[in-house]
């Protein structure tokens, strides 16, 4: 494993060629992924990696390696991991996402998995549950697109999770995940609402959400959804409840988060993202990579 100085100012790492990425958020908190977890066959090439883009550097990169003992087809495989959605360390900036996403286009990447943690709208989805969701619900349409030009491409909204990565990563979860938490598959439809944070939504927003249709609430999902498909990726969320609907309600408890989820499952679900990535790792085309379509060029060219 190779250490890396901070990047100065006009210094990049080159970025290595992979078509999987791990994207690491507040369902691994505390936990160093996948150096913490010990997944067999998993190993770090090199961490603490910096790329620079369009917008500025992108950080806390790790180059993962999966070997051919543990891959489906016995082939041997790397993947870009990135540790919160690429969010600087010591700032809130939500641009961070198109650095981000900028750095896995130009790796050629085309399967996304990424992991948060969701407070459920829906009574019927309970703390400690997995869900993966159909569809999203994102209000501000991410501002930092990565499209070049308005009129260059066609992103489609449908599909906008994986469907066969999803088929993945119940199969994956159906092995370790915790038997008294339920399992939501993607053919359950649920809708997960993104709102930027990091303050947690409000009793009002919740509300909101819920009577737009939304079952969760996720902070950390639409950026990634839609630069996925910007990058003509599939992608697929790897999320589980720490708050129920009745915790978003209760205005007299300043709190959210049901305490003890998160710590008892956070090793469980990087558990769950390391085993669903190496056996997402080598897959070949999907009908997802279809739905970033290019627009006749006189729609740019003449006007
Ligand atoms: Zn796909």
């Amino acid at each position: 494993m190779t250490e890396h100085a901070p990047l100065s100012a006009g210094q990049s790492h080159a970025i290595p060629q992979v078509k999987l990425a791990l994207i690491t958020g507040s369902a691994n908190w505390g936990l160093a992924i996948p150096e913490d977890i010990g997944v067999e066959g998993v190993s770090v090439i090199e961490r603490d990696l910096s790329f620079m883009t369009p917008w500025g550097c992108s950080d806390n990169w790790k180059l993962l390696e999966f070997d051919g003992s543990v891959t489906p087809d016995g082939q041997t495989y790397r993947a870009l991991c990135m540790y919160s959605h690429g969010n600087p360390r010591h700032e809130i900036d939500h641009s961070c996402h198109r650095r981000a996403f900028w750095v896995l286009q130009e790796a050629g990447v085309r399967q996304v998995l990424a992991c948060s943690t969701i407070g459920a709208l829906n009574k019927a989805i309970q703390p400690g549950d997995l869900v993966i969701n159909a569809d999203i619900i994102e209000l501000t349409q991410t501002p930092y697109s990565l499209l070049p030009g308005r009129q260059s491409f066609d992103a489609s909204g449908k599909a906008i999770v994986c469907a066969e990565c999803s088929e993945v990563l119940v199969g994956a979860a159906r092995e370790i995940w915790p038997a008294q938490c339920r399992i939501h598959g993607i053919e359950q439809g649920l809708v997960a609402a993104h709102a930027y944070g990091p303050r947690l939504t409000t009793p009002a927003e919740a509300l909101a959400f819920r009577s737009m249709g939304a079952d969760v609430m996720n902070h950390s999902i639409a950026p990634e959804a839609t630069l996925s498909r910007e990058i003509g990726a599939c992608f697929v969320p790897l999320a589980f409840v720490t708050a129920g609907f009745n915790d978003y309600m209760d205005r007299n408890r300043g709190t959210l988060l049901q305490d003890g989820v998160l710590p008892s499952l956070s090793r469980v679900a990087s558990e769950l993202a390391l085993k669903t990535a190496i056996q997402m790792a080598g897959r070949g085309e999907c009908s997802c990579h279809e739905l970033k379509t290019p627009q006749p060029r006189e729609r740019a060219s003449r006007f």
